[in-house]
């Protein structure tokens, strides 16, 4: 064990005074599910460890039709909100009872591939998330958020302090595919969202998980449906192209091969999930 001092910060601006005068040799724990396993396992050997537990981030509440969500809400609160279903359901399709009573919201968007799954159903429901550091506070577009594997545009200095999910229209689905029933990584995870004025597609997501190097759309998939009529045919074309545009991985869970057939799979499923009625928003 490494860690010589541990902070508990009561507030957003002891926080990042705390990451300012530190540096990032200050490790930020939110949960704690996905960091203290490398420090228990010496793979991260960090000095000095900050827990952003009673930092005060961790407001829930609907807003203007839509929803904020703090950075250290746990995936359990998010369980039980009814405000927006896919989000439950995403928080459920994740972990075990025990981590998601730890694991906070904004700690899933650092989640190595395949992890993530709640950022999948923010991806496909247009959130955005709040940077704060020394030069002040920034939105950033999810979409925009990640940058590569393992990168994103948090700077140095920067806490994730929250998302917004806004009132978006349309039906979605959310599937999570693993090895296991439950508490199991992904094979693959797919949210998607479509609305439509009578039987036209007027607007898409497709979200894809374990998909790529983290969640990411599917964007020429969106664009082929956007225009078209829900139907079975147009359902496997749009899956095909899904899966072509996805850049899955191989590792311990399922091979790129079987990740991309799953992608056409699940997208056709989530697709067609939609066409017969779909979850609510
Ligand atoms: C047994 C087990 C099963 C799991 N199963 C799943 C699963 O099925 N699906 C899934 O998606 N995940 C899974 N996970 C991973 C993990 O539990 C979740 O992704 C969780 O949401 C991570 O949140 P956390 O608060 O615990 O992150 P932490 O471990 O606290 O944080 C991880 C890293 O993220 C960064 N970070 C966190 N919060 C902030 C912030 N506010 N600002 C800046 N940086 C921040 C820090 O660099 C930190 O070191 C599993 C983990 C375990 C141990």
């Amino acid at each position: 064990m490494t860690v010589t001092d541990y902070f508990l910060p009561g507030s957003l601006s002891e926080a990042l005074d705390l990451l300012g005068a530190h540096g990032p040799s200050l490790m930020v724990m939110a949960g704690g599910t996905v960091a203290m396993p490398l420090v228990n396992d010496g793979i991260s050997l960090p000095g000095k460890v900050m827990g952003l537990r009673h930092a005060g981030l961790d407001d829930l509440r609907e807003e203007g039709g839509g929803l904020y969500i703090g950075a250290t809400v746990t995936l359990t609160r998010l369980l039980r909100q009814r405000a927006v279903p896919m989000l439950s359901e995403a928080a459920r399709s994740t972990a075990s009872w025990s981590v998601r009573n730890m694991a906070t919201v904004g700690g899933n968007l650092f989640t190595p591939p395949p992890g993530g799954d709640v950022a999948v159903a923010l991806l496909a429901l247009d959130a955005s998330v709040t940077l704060a550091g020394p030069a002040g506070t920034r939105v950033v577009p999810l979409g925009a958020f990640h940058t590569g594997f393992m990168t994103n545009v948090l700077q140095d200095g920067e806490l994730l302090t929250g998302l917004r999910v806004p009132a978006v229209a349309g039906d979605t689905a959310y599937l999570k595919f693993g090895r296991k029933a439950a508490n199991t990584p992904s094979v693959v995870t797919v949210a998607v969202r479509v609305a439509r004025r009578g039987d036209t597609v007027t607007d898409a997501r497709i979200a894809l998980g374990a998909a790529g190097p983290h969640p990411l759309r599917a964007g020429a998939a969106e664009r082929a449906l956007v225009g078209s009529t829900l139907g079975p045919e147009v359902i496997e074309a749009v899956a095909a192209v899904a899966a072509e545009e996805s850049q899955p991985f191989s590792d311990g869970v399922a091979s790129e091969w079987y990740r991309r057939r799953m992608v056409r799979l699940f997208v056709t499923r989530a697709l067609e999930r939609i066409r017969q009625g779909g979850e609510g928003r």
